[in-house]
């Protein structure tokens, strides 16, 4: 390709808008183009990039016994009334109606739309195992649209759905896809990590993501130093201290005048945070949004609320709660804002963390004023309606599976495979008739890739100050030949020659042949970060360019036929 020919902008400021590498240096090389929040469009460099990714996925789902397909982006509301999610998925999903008032939804994921394909098509257990995927564009009217193409509302991702026999079949099916998605991050350049991680929304028990390690990323990652436990900090199950020895004590009340947080009220009464029960109030709401109960949740001082958890424990989705308004909740509970105990709360449901069971003496707030309760006891002072580990596992804490010290670090989630089991075939009455002819649900598993994601991704770990270092396996050209002065003849020739030679031999080559100032070049080539940089200059005469490697620092002359030859050989290694 000629630059002269190409459709293409790049910037030398910062976009405004941009705060991470990925997002200011897509931009500014002119490969992604914003509309509007959350939405993109890719522009030719962008999208050849893109489709490299698309293509190394594509490869490494057919050889794991994937076809694709191409569904639509619209989707009928009564599919997703099927399997609850109508309500469940909340204002995530993007909902529209067509002329006639019938309600559909612009597709985030696609569950329901390959249960149905398959209740309708599959009716033996001859058919099965099958695994179906596409790639294809998602919607999710997310909250906070942020860093380009990292957390957009229109993205591209590939989903797989498997449909298995029985529970080994679907064990066997997870087990493809999650080495199908070590080889795709692997060809992409990707330092990542699989880790264990919540189902959210989608449901079922069993899941992964796989996590670009970056400091820019949004998954907090729980993980051992010493065994292989990784967790997402949402998923990570936090072992409970051992029960206390002490006898217990007499319950007591005690004036503690302002003290209204954990730190305040163990200062006051010197007392260790470990000893406290701090106390988290929320309200929820039904499918229609409106309020319909109150929450006490409660763990010991020194530990954090983990949301998702607290979710699960009450079984409802995450958008069905928020922080109650103190003054109105304490109207209705008895509680009482920085004061709230687990002892006399009415009318709410109170969620204690399993640790508190043996939490001996502690000290929690006494439902009044200035007050708090010491020598309080689980089971002889207060109950909960739900006991769970609903708390935070934090770094330094014993790690669940051998006991080390946990370490965390952060990852770009790119990608999450899910064990559905029958989640959706029970809901939607996806069956099979085995050999006896007897009804069967069907196991389902479901794989995704934030196609567009993993491009930021990719981005995020490979550049610098100057530019993007694109990987050669998914750079949108391999070469780049910057010609300094495109009016000289033999410079002009020399150019052209190299250009024609890599081409033929089946290299893609961007050839800068316009009419800039040489700077003007170098500052793109640099931005730009094709992997392979030959510079046609002065020394065209002898038949010399310089050859670099957009990675390395260091530069060498070499004869052109030098350096087709080793661009060459380099392509061929990696891509
Ligand atoms: P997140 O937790 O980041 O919101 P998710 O867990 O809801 O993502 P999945 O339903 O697992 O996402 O979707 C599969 C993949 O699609 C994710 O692993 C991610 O790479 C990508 N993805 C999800 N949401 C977005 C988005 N808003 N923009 C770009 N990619 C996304
Ligand atoms: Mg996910």
């Amino acid at each position: 390709m000629r630059m002269s020919k190409m459709h293409m902008k790049t910037l030398r400021e910062v976009p405004a808008e941009a705060e991470i590498p990925s997002h200011i240096l897509l931009l500014r090389a002119g490969m992604i183009r914003k509309l509007v929040s959350g939405v993109y469009g890719f522009m030719p460099m962008g999208w050849r990039s893109l489709r490299k990714i698309e293509e190394i996925i594509r490869q490494e789902m057919d050889a794991a016994g994937g076809q694709e397909i191409h569904m639509s982006a619209i989707q009928p509301a009564e599919l997703w009334q099927e399997s609850g999610r109508w309500n469940d998925y909340g204002p995530e999903l993007w909902r529209l109606q067509d002329r006639n008032g019938r309600e559909f939804c612009l597709g985030p994921t696609h569950e329901e739309i390959f249960t149905d394909l398959i209740r309708s098509d599959v009716t033996s257990y001859r058919q099965l195992p099958v695994n179906l995927y596409q790639i294809q564009t998602k919607y999710r009217d997310e909250a906070r649209p942020r860093f380009g193409l990292m957390r957009s509302r229109e993205f591209i991702m590939k989903d797989a759905y498997s449909f298995d026999l029985n529970e080994e079949g679907l064990d066997e099916s997870y087990r493809q896809m999650y080495e199908a998605y070590e080889k795709i991050y692997t060809r992409c350049g990707l330092t990542f990590r699989p880790v264990e991680a919540d189902s959210g929304a989608i449901g079922g028990s069993n899941s992964h993501e796989f996590t670009a390690l970056s400091e820019v990323g949004e998954s907090e990652i729980a993980y051992c130093t010493h065994c292989d436990m990784a967790a997402t900090s949402e998923r990570a199950a936090c072992t409970d201290d051992p029960a206390g020895e002490e006898a217990m004590l007499p319950m007591e009340e005690v004036e503690t005048p302002g003290t209204k947080t954990i730190d305040a009220v163990c200062d006051y009464l010197h007392l260790d945070k470990k000893k406290s029960i701090k106390a988290l109030l929320f309200v929820t709401y039904d499918e229609e949004g409106q309020e319909n109960g109150y929450v006490a949740a409660f763990v010991r001082g020194d530990r954090e609320l983990n949301m998702v958890k607290l979710c699960h424990a009450l079984s409802i989705p995450e958008h069905a709660i928020a922080f109650a308004e103190e003054e109105k909740m304490a109207a209705a509970t008895g509680c009482v804002g920085g004061f709230t105990g687990p002892v006399g709360l009415h009318d709410c449901t109170i969620v204690v963390d399993s640790e508190l069971k043996g939490l001996k003496n502690g000290c929690a707030g006494a439902c009044k004023a200035d007050h708090h309760l010491i020598n309080v006891n689980y089971g002889r002072d207060y109950e909960g309606d739900i006991i769970a580990d609903i708390k935070l596992l934090q770094e330094g804490d014993p790690c669940p599976c051998c006991g080390s010290p946990i370490k965390y670090t952060r990852g770009i989630e790119v990608g999450q495979v899910f064990k559905l089991g029958t989640k959706y075939s029970k809901a939607m009455g996806a069956t099979y008739k085995d050999e006896n002819q007897k009804d069967q649900l069907i196991w389902m598993g479901c794989y995704g890739i934030g196609v567009s994601r993993t491009l930021a991704a990719i981005v995020e770990q490979h550049h610098d100050d100057a530019g993007i270092i694109w990987p050669v396996s998914v750079a949108p050209y391999h070469v780049i030949i910057t010609l300094m002065k495109e009016k000289d003849a033999v410079q002009a020739a020399l150019a052209e020659k190299i250009y024609q030679a890599l081409t033929a031999a089946g290299a893609e080559v961007l050839l800068d042949d316009r009419r800039e100032r040489p700077g003007v070049k170098f500052k793109d080539a640099e931005l730009l970060g094709m992997p392979i940089q030959i510079t046609v200059g002065r020394d065209a005469a002898d038949g010399r360019v310089e050859y670099k490697l957009r990675r390395e620092k260091d530069k060498s002359i070499k004869t052109a036929q030098e350096a087709v030859d080793e661009a060459l050989a380099l392509i061929e290694a990696e891509r």
